[in-house]
């Protein structure tokens, strides 16, 4: 089967072509439009060995995006005059709602995902709008959508609720759902599979660490807590977001600095974390540069990123009560062996021993602890777009 998977940001789409056929997987295409209805948007691609560098292109919406993806695919992948034609495709959806699995879309699940967009204004819009897009330009081709929110359905009721009323809870449904779980499974899967043992065996802490972070505790391969909640502002420090902080806190400003809904929003969300504490940058590597020049502020930043991931691993083992494997993933995760020493370091307590050689290189899945390590720390390269092409041909079935 040949799977198209699109993930439709506000102003981006990144498309991948998988071939799928049984355990062989193959990645045919790689893409992505940036500056969608701005003024000169731009398409880059790899297929094969070729690479294309950006070329402006016309673009101003969703749909013109996607036609033009599809373009580009159907020129580069279409063979002895047979146009090239997925079979189905998948689409990343950041929240799902109560869909607790992937699903075929249709008319009655889109209504839900409108509905659910009030708790994810800046995802599911471009996420909806990419599916309604396929839907017009190839209504012969079955949409997937395979939720972010998904993955957490398994927590147990306890992890999903606020110490809130009842009523409220329930009016509003005001739950932790966790979000980065097409991740978090892609992984916990890729760790089973590379230590050799059944994923229902294994107590992992995956550790999806990019621009927006959070750790999920993965026991017999289901999500039991997360750190991030209702929306993806709760849990470890990020680029952006505060993480975990006083609720106190926010409605002390609100009154302090007179700020409105959409500023202390904006605050929490745009203006805080490794951009807000340093001053200097939302980027991690810029962050590490500053560390190295003794920025004060920068490293306090840094300091504080870290020793968060260090307490929330520490929670999430609680709530397995005990570890197999803690594993590294997503920009900083697979890429910052600074970030992962110093989590490591505070986890000592655990018998794990670095490898500081293997934490040190570059690249691909690895195990970064001694052989005598009585917990296994990895780095494994996420992959959600494969596994959304996983999920797609597992619904069509
Ligand atoms: P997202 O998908 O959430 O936008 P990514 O998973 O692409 O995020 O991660 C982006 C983060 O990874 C940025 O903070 C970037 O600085 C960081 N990153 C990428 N490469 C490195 C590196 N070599 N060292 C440290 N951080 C890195």
């Amino acid at each position: 089967m040949k799977i198209l998977v699109l993930n439709a940001g506000s102003s981006s789409v990144k498309f991948d072509v998988y071939g799928m056929e049984g355990q062989n997987e193959t990645c045919m295409f790689k893409g992505l439009i940036e500056g969608i209805g701005e003024e000169a948007p731009k398409i880059r691609y790899k297929t094969g060995d070729k690479k294309m560098p950006p070329t402006v292109i016309a673009a101003a919406n969703h749909k013109e995006a996607i036609g033009v993806a599809m373009e580009h695919i159907r020129k580069e992948l279409s063979k002895d005059g047979d146009t090239f034609t997925p079979d189905a495709i998948g689409h990343r959806v950041v929240h799902g709602g109560t869909s607790y699995k992937s699903e075929k879309v249709d008319d009655h699940l889109l209504k839900i995902l409108d509905d659910y967009t009030v708790l994810a204004p800046l995802h599911n819009p471009p996420n909806i709008s990419g599916i309604r897009a396929c839907m017009e330009l190839f209504p012969e081709t079955p949409n997937v959508g395979v939720f972010d929110t998904a993955f957490h359905a398994t927590m147990p009721d306890h992890a999903k609720r606020y110490a809130l009323p009842h009523e409220l809870t329930e009016k509003h449904k005001l739950f932790r759902y966790g979000f980065h779980g097409t991740s978090h499974r892609f992984v916990s899967q890729e760790t089973a599979k590379f230590l050799g043992k059944p994923l229902e065996d294994l107590k992992i802490v995956t550790c999806h660490l990019g621009n927006g972070a959070s750790l999920c505790a993965v026991k017999g391969g289901k999500s039991i807590d997360t750190t991030m909640g209702f929306t993806p502002l709760e849990g470890l420090m990020m680029g952006t977001r505060t993480g975990d902080i006083d609720a106190g806190v926010v409605l002390f400003l609100m009154e302090k600095e007179n700020l409105g809904i959409a500023e202390i929003n904006k605050l929490l969300n745009k203006k805080s974390g490794f951009l807000g504490m340093s001053g200097v940058s939302n980027d991690a590597r810029i962050i590490e540069d500053k560390v190295e020049e003794g920025h004060k502020n920068a490293t306090l930043a840094f300091d504080l990123f870290n020793y968060r991931i260090k307490r929330s691993i520490g929670s999430m083992i609680a709530a397995m009560d005990g570890v197999d494997a803690i594993v590294f993933t997503a920009g900083i995760g697979e890429n910052s062996p600074w970030t992962r020493k110093d989590v490591c370091e505070g986890l000592s307590y655990l018998g794990i021993t670095l490898n500081l050689e293997e934490n040190d290189k570059r690249g691909g899945s690895r195990d970064i602890t001694t052989p005598d390590s009585k917990v296994k720390v990895l780095v494994i390269p996420t992959d959600e777009e494969r596994m959304i092409a996983r999920d797609t041909v597992e619904v069509l079935k």
